[in-house]
This record gives C-alpha cells, structure tokens and sequence, in this order.
C-alpha cells in the first residue's frame, strides 16, 4: 500500500501513514501516540488487551521514533486534533530514538551543532518551503522574460571581486580560488550574446565576520542584462523578480506563515524609491543627526535612511544608487557627468542591504585603465579582459543573498537561522 500523507487522510477508508513520535503515553490499559509528518498530526489510539504485539513493539519506543501505522481513521468528539483519531491494525517501528541531546531552551549554538534536530522542531521545514517558493518566484520571472539560466563554476584561477576574501586551494600543484560571486562570468556571457542570465549558487567569502548576515559560503542570486541604456534597467528588472518572488510567496504561504511568523507579506505599492549616495547620507543626517562614513554606507545609515522610506514613501524597499567609485568594484561604469560617482546602486530592505548591482563597464580600454587604477595586478586580469575585445554589449546586473532576503522576510534575528547549514569563520560542521 502507498504511504498516505496525514492532511490527505479520509476517515472510515484504510491507509498508510509513515511519520515522527511527537509524543507518546503509555497508561495501564491504552497507548496514546501523536503521529506527525511534513503535512500535519494526528492522534493514535492503542487498545492494549486486543493488540499485545503492538503493545510489545512500543514498549521501549520514545519520542522522535519513526513508525508506519496502516488502518483506519475515524471521527471522534473527544480528539481536538482534527476531530479525528487513528486505529492501526499494523505497526512497523522504522527507528527507535534515543533521547534528545538537545531541549527547545538550547542556544543556538548548541542547536546548529545538532541542525538536524533542530529543524524537526516546530515549522522550520516552512523556512526552506518558503525559500523553495522565492526562488521559483524569482526563477519563473526571469524564465518568462527570457533569461537563460547558467551555471558557472565554483574554482576559479583568479578572483572575482579582488580584495583578499577568497579561499585558496591546491588545484593538482596550482593555486586557485572558490568563486566569491559568478560576476565575471556573467560578464562573459554578455559577451556570448546571451542577452539575459541568471544563477542561483553557492558562492565563498573567506570574510571573517561574526555578524547576523555574513556566512563564509552563501547562495547568491545573480543575473546580468545586456543592451542597457543605464542602471536604471537593472533596477527595473530586478524590481520585477522581486516583485514576483514576493507575490508567489504571499499566494501560497500566507495563512501559515502569520499562524508561525506572525509574518504578513507587503509589496509596496508605489515603485521602490530611488536615493543618490550623496542625498541619502544629507537625508540620514539632517533627519537624524547621524554622521555615516562619506564613501559607503555603514549598518546604521542603512536602518536609518530605511526607517526616512518606511516614514516618507511607505516602502520597505529602497535603492541607493551612484556610490562613489572608490567604494565599488573595479567593473562599474563610471557617471558620464562625474567620474568619482558610478552607476552602481544597492538595494536595501527594511534596514539591510540585501542586493549590490550596476551598470558594468564594457569597453576594453576604459575597464583596463579603471583596473590599473584600483591597483590591481593586470596580469591576473588578462583572461577577463579578453571578453572585452571582441565585441560586447552594455550590460549590468546584480547579486542578492537568498538568506538575507529570506530572514528579513520572515523576521529571523540572523542568517544562520535562513540558512539550511550554516558556514561560518568558527563553525564548518555538521
Ligand atoms: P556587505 O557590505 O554586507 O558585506 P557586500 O557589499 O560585500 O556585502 P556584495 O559583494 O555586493 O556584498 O554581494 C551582493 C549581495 O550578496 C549582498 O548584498 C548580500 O545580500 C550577499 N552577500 C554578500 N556577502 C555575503 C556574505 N558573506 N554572507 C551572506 N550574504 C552575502
């Protein structure tokens, strides 16, 4: 007989069910097991005098045993759970538990350490439904639009976004990095005449940071659009994704995310407001007296100048956009009408950044010239830059962090918690 899933369970016709002990009580004459699977719970009722082998199976079984029941379901007023109850004619023990070595008062330390036990707690397998949905969302988008889905590789022989935040590897004697981020690769496919890519992969920061939105291994959404007239295409597109992304996620989660989350999902009517770097540092000092730093945003600019959008537009979402170039990557095109500004923007939502894009430079000789200015080697560069030489279009693209995203969304205090197994400076295990 196949497996029935408890939510799907008819009363009065015989199935399957398969799931975890959530609880079992074992008086003189009955046994009581609350049944659980993915899909919901549901009382088991033993009569000990007519099924002694069952009784005699159950007897060393605890909580958290796996079993597989077959019988019937059947109404019943005394059960709160469902209004139903379950009389199984057979019972199979798949696997007996030991007791916990973790209790729900862990810290969450002592519960990463035991990941897999902390994520049968309560509803947390609806994190990684929900993540599954945001990225279908998100996927969909870009599918319907035209975009062809890449995925590039994770060695690399030279680094993406420079700096010395990269694990090194011994590649058979030769020195080669884990990928930080796709960048260069999208790039390259711009050069393919791809027109639209996008990736959702894992990607490596050897940053030591001990923060509640960086991990040292992280999945990234990525895409790059060729045939731009400026950034602001990027940000347009991006909106739509994300748009859609959220809107997938409050069709099919809705009721459960507020019973769990006490989450409702916004999407802002108005189109996310847009604030030049240089405004955006006036507004947050004039509106709160806060000093930030002059060439990026800092954590507190960040919460503040969302806190003016919340207050001023009603949106959670805000792009900053035409940082200074010092403080962004060699690859952003530079303000025709500033060259100490670029076309690059971040995304910043309800107090985090949770997306860097821009507009790309694609011209050889100028993107050569910007490499030599931020003092990197171009030797190392040569095998980048030859996708410049040839013919490429205009482009630009962004990268977002799919647990930043998701732990804003559903108010987690970190990532770690967003995060299926977390990686991070002092923590490479399980
Ligand atoms: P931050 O300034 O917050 O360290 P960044 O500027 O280094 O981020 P980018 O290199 O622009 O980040 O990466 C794009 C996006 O990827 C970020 O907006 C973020 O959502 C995500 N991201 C970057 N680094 C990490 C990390 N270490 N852990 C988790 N997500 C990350």
């Amino acid at each position: 007989m196949k497996r029935t899933y408890i939510k799907d369970i008819v009363p009065e016709t015989e199935v399957k069910l398969s799931g975890w002990i959530e609880r079992i009580r074992n008086p003189k004459n009955m046994i009581f097991i609350v049944l659980k699977d993915i899909t919901g719970q549901i009382q088991i009722t033993i009569d000990k005098a007519t099924n002694p082998e069952m009784t005699e199976k159950l007897s060393n079984v605890i909580a958290n045993s796996v079993i597989t029941v077959t019988g019937k379901a059947v109404l019943s007023e005394y059960v709160k759970m469902g209004g139903i109850e379950f009389f199984p004619t057979t019972l199979t023990v798949d696997s007996i538990a030991d007791a916990l070595p973790i209790t729900k008062e862990a810290s969450l330390d002592q519960r990463l350490n035991h990941r897999w036990i902390d994520l049968r707690d309560g509803n947390k397998s609806l994190i990684f439904r929900v993540n599954t949905t945001l990225e279908k969302g998100i996927r969909d988008y870009m599918i319907s639009t035209g975009a062809i889905e890449i995925h590039t590789p994770k060695i690399t022989i030279q680094s993406s976004e420079g700096g010395s935040e990269v694990f090194k590897l011994d590649y058979f004697g030769q020195p080669a990095y884990l990928t930080q981020s796709p960048q260069l690769y999208k790039q390259m496919a711009m050069a393919s005449g791809f027109d639209k890519v996008f990736e959702i992969g894992d990607y490596f920061r050897a940053e030591s940071s001990f923060t509640n939105r960086h991990a040292t291994e992280f999945i990234g959404f990525d895409f790059e659009i060729s045939h731009i007239e400026s950034h602001h295409d990027v940000m347009d597109y991006l909106e739509g994704a994300l748009r859609n992304a959220l809107q997938a996620v409050k069709d099919a989660h809705s009721t459960e995310l507020k019973e769990t989350f006490d989450v409702e999902i916004d999407i802002p009517e108005c189109d996310f407001p847009r604030i030049p770097f240089h405004e955006a540092l006036d507004i947050v000092e004039k509106e709160y007296g806060y000093k930030g730093e002059k060439v990026d945003f800092d954590p507190e600019s960040e919460k503040l100048i969302c806190q003016y959008v919340k207050e001023k537009y009603n949106s959670d979402f805000v792009y900053i956009t035409e940082y200074p170039f010092e403080a962004r990557a060699f690859y952003s095109m530079k303000c025709e009408d500033n060259p100490k500004l670029c076309k690059s923007f971040d995304l910043l939502w309800k107090g985090i950044e949770i997306t860097s894009g821009a507009q790309r430079e694609h011209r050889y000789e100028v993107l050569k010239a910007q490499i030599a200015e931020k003092g990197i080697d171009p030797a190392i560069m040569n095998d980048y830059l030859e996708f410049f030489r040839y013919g490429c279009p205009t482009h630009g693209g962004i990268g977002l962090g799919i647990a930043r995203m998701l732990a804003k969304l559903l108010n987690l205090p970190t990532i770690k918690e967003a995060t299926y197994i977390f990686r991070g400076p002092n923590r490479i295990t399980p």
